[in-house]
């Protein structure tokens, strides 16, 4: 059995104080949400610019796996990523515009 690598599931929530908003979506859908606030609470960015970087990055990975491995013949993992983490412990890198993840991830031979 093959199988892509691929975001299966996605959970978007507000970090404000007190709110708990969360709603699930399609991965590819997340920049739909860049800089949109809270639909409860109206603060906040539900996806910030950091967020966003590591939307790019997850894209990116997402990529290359199937790039290497067109057939999914290596074993699969689950992995859970809470970019609330990249974003708390990291400096977000400037990604160049030339850079093939700063356009979706897309990663050329
Ligand atoms: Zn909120």
């Amino acid at each position: 059995m093959s199988e892509k690598c691929e975001a299966k599931e996605c959970h978007i929530r507000c970090d404000e104080p007190g709110c708990a908003w969360e709603y699930e979506m399609d991965f590819a859908d997340i920049p739909k949400w860049h800089k949109k606030p809270c639909p409860k609470c109206g603060n906040g960015e539900i996806i910030s610019d950091s967020d966003m970087v590591a939307f790019r990055l997850m894209v990116a990975i997402i990529d290359a796996s199937n790039e290497i491995d067109p057939d999914g013949k290596l074993p699969r993992v689950n992995a859970h990523v809470d970019t609330r983490v990249l974003r708390e412990t990291s400096t977000p890198p400037t990604i160049p515009a030339d850079n093939p993840c700063a356009g979706g991830g897309s990663v050329s031979r």
